[in-house]
């Protein structure tokens, strides 16, 4: 089954066309720097690639122009779109509406477009990037796996702040959690690789990209997550602040006269690895710096793994226990010193690494020794794969497409 996987970012739509049987790529690509003087397409099928510099003025040009590419003379995989099975949307914000995949009719597109004001940067640009596909595929069946769906499972103890009640009762504020595709992947990997039902087994996933979050996964559901109401809450980012004091960010508009616009921009993109190092958002660079004996750097560095541990800390104890952790994304995948340092002196509590699986290993690989109580992955996530599998299974569920 060949199924178009759109994922669209604040100012990038990233895409695939898979195979989702034989896991095979056939296209993928990226459109970056929409809405700016210079965007660009990327595009790869197998051996060829072609890259260009050009307008994208929104996601629904972006999305005209990934599917112009699918059907290229020269680039292109498909003759007809009607040889593309199905698509499969990522959306971010499900609010409270979505606990999983859904078909997308008026209905569904109208409530994406409902919770943009709680994601703005990413929902709307979906809702475009639909539409447009609606419109140049009709007859295609197009489903949307949400971000959110996932952490719907987190029981009110874990899910509602502790503020005047009529805000959750009338507003809807309560922890929604992100990165739900992915910790869905990496937890159900893990179980696959420990051989047992992920319905008998506790386990932490980190997600630690340039955004990040820790999740708890009990039974193979979500019982709670670090991200929040948004994606500012929880661990230290590339550039955001992570869980603060919200007397922090009241202190400071007030002091220096900021609007919420100019506050809520410093949070999200002035802080984080990038705030406290004065450095950079990106790990890498963080570590040249400390090599070459930045202080600034190598706080920002051990403030990153410290609050990774505080949320696997508290994980383990709101679970009574973890089977499993899960270290996945840009950092998680690829950074042995960060890992190392997050499970330092944690041996005592059931942790050891295994220093040469953990320098040397490839994801998805474990990075525990063979008599660690708690078994440590690292885990390449995949959450196109799991968006294609939403899709085959919701369009079999509805008779859309031949099983
Ligand atoms: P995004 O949230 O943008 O998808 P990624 O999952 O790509 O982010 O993760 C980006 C982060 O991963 C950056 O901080 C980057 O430095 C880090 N990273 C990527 N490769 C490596 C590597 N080989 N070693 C250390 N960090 C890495």
């Amino acid at each position: 089954m060949k199924t178009l996987v759109i994922n669209a970012g604040s100012s990038s739509l990233r895409y695939q066309l898979l195979d989702v049987e034989t896991h095979e790529v056939i296209q993928y690509g990226r459109c970056e720097k929409i809405g700016e003087q210079k965007s660009s397409i990327y595009v790869v099928s197998g051996e060829q690639y072609k890259k260009l510099v050009l307008s994208i003025p929104d996601h629904e040009q972006a999305m005209r122009l990934v599917l112009k590419e699918l059907r290229d003379p020269e680039i292109g995989v498909v003759e007809d779109f009607r040889e593309i099975d199905a698509v499969g949307h990522r959306i971010v914000h499900g609010g409270k509406y979505f606990d999983g995949p859904v078909i997308i009719d008026g209905d569904v597109l109208n409530k994406i477009i409902e919770c943009g004001e709680l994601a703005p940067l990413h929902n709307y640009g979906a809702a475009k990037g639909i539409e447009a596909c609606m419109h140049q595929m009709p007859g295609i069946p197009q489903v949307a796996s949400f971000d959110t769906a996932f952490h719907m499972t987190i029981p009110p103890v874990n899910h509602v702040y502790a503020i005047p009640y009529k805000y959750y009762e009338e507003n809807d504020i309560r922890k929604y959690g992100f990165h739900g595709i992915s910790h869905r992947y990496v937890s159900r990997r893990a179980a696959e690789m420990m051989g047992k039902p992920i319905e008998e087994l506790m386990i932490i996933t980190c997600h630690l990209g340039n955004g990040g979050s820790v999740t708890a996964v009990l039974n193979g559901k979500s019982f709670d997550t670090s991200m929040g109401f948004s994606p500012l809450d929880g661990i230290m980012m590339g550039t955001r602040s992570g869980a603060i004091d919200p007397t922090v960010v009241t202190y400071i508009m007030q002091h220096e006269d900021l609007t919420p616009d100019e506050m809520t921009a410093i949070l999200n993109k002035e802080s984080g690895l990038l705030g406290v190092s004065g450095v950079s958002n990106d790990l890498r660079e963080i570590d040249q710096a400390i090599g070459s004996g930045n202080q600034r750097a190598r706080l920002a560095f051990e403030m990153y793994a410290q609050t990774v541990r505080r949320y696997i800390g508290a994980y383990l104890v709101e679970m009574s226990g973890a089977d499993a952790v899960v270290l996945t994304a840009g950092i998680g995948e690829n950074s042995p010193a960060v890992r190392q340092r997050i499970f330092e002196g944690l041996e005592p509590i059931g942790f050891k690494l295994d220093k040469y699986r953990n320098e040397f290993g490839t994801p998805d690989c474990e990075i525990s020794t063979d008599d660690s109580i708690c078994k440590i992955f690292a885990i390449k996530t995949n959450e196109e794969y799991l968006i294609a599998l939403d899709t085959k299974e919701i369009c079999e569920k509805y008779g859309l497409i031949s099983e």
